[in-house]
């Protein structure tokens, strides 16, 4: 008996063998001029199928999982200005949204946010970052110009050079009281300004007993006692 259908699978399959390239412009070609309509038709498919297309792309990546984060990899090294550029617009674009996003999660994993937090302000980077932002919250009397403030590489290389405390002269280490912090020589709070030549590394107790007093009011304290 004649098979239809498995002679016409055959056929098929033959037609596509022999007139691969003429298929696949003509495709292309389709696609080119048809584009929204294949877009709108994949979204209505995708509405109607949502757990099916989610199971199948759940599945497939599974099965796929090592050549995606590859070329994933691969993607991100070779469009790197592509990629900021867009996640730049991307934040612009929904600062609302990724804001509340940010509010919920942080609701939900209060624990785990806060344990990435310690962990980074533990790196040289978030050391730095800390010290800037306390730098930032107190308000100067008086504003220090741009070109004159301390950056973020001179507080790195105040830290690094810093080995003895200069109030107490005790080395500087890990336990919580020896630990660097950065001192404003003459207080914000009394007109100092935000300049390499008005910082310096203390220990933390000794930057605690300082406050906001001057160095000379300390020492005139000292005396007394
Ligand atoms: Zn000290």
């Amino acid at each position: 008996m004649f098979d239809r259908k498995a002679y016409m699978k055959e056929y098929n399959k033959e037609y596509c063998r022999t007139h691969k390239k003429e298929l696949k412009t003509n495709s292309k070609e389709y696609r080119r001029t048809h584009n929204e309509e294949i877009k709108a038709c994949r979204k209505e498919f995708y509405k109607t199928h949502k757990e099916e297309v989610n199971a199948c792309c759940k599945k497939y990546y599974k099965a796929h999982q090592e050549e995606i984060k590859a070329y994933e990899k691969e993607y991100s090294k070779t469009h790197k200005e592509e990629i900021k550029a867009y996640r730049k617009e991307y934040q612009k674009t929904h600062k609302k949204g990724i804001k509340a996003y940010k509010k919920k999660y942080l609701k939900t994993h209060r624990e785990e946010a806060y344990r990435r937090v310690r962990k980074y302000n533990k790196t040289p980077k978030g050391k730095v970052n800390t010290i800037l932002c306390k730098i930032n919250r107190r308000k100067s009397l008086v504003s220090t110009p741009v070109y004159l403030k301390i950056t973020s590489e001179d507080i790195k290389a105040l830290l690094q050079k810093a080995i003895v405390c200069p109030h107490c002269n005790k080395v500087f280490c890990e336990y919580l009281f020896m630990k660097k912090s950065l001192d404003h020589i003459i207080p914000v709070s009394k007109g100092g300004l935000d300049t390499k030549s008005n910082c310096q590394i203390l220990c933390l107790t000794c930057n605690v007993k300082k406050g906001n007093k001057l160095e000379s009011e300390l020492k005139r304290k000292k005396r007394r006692r």
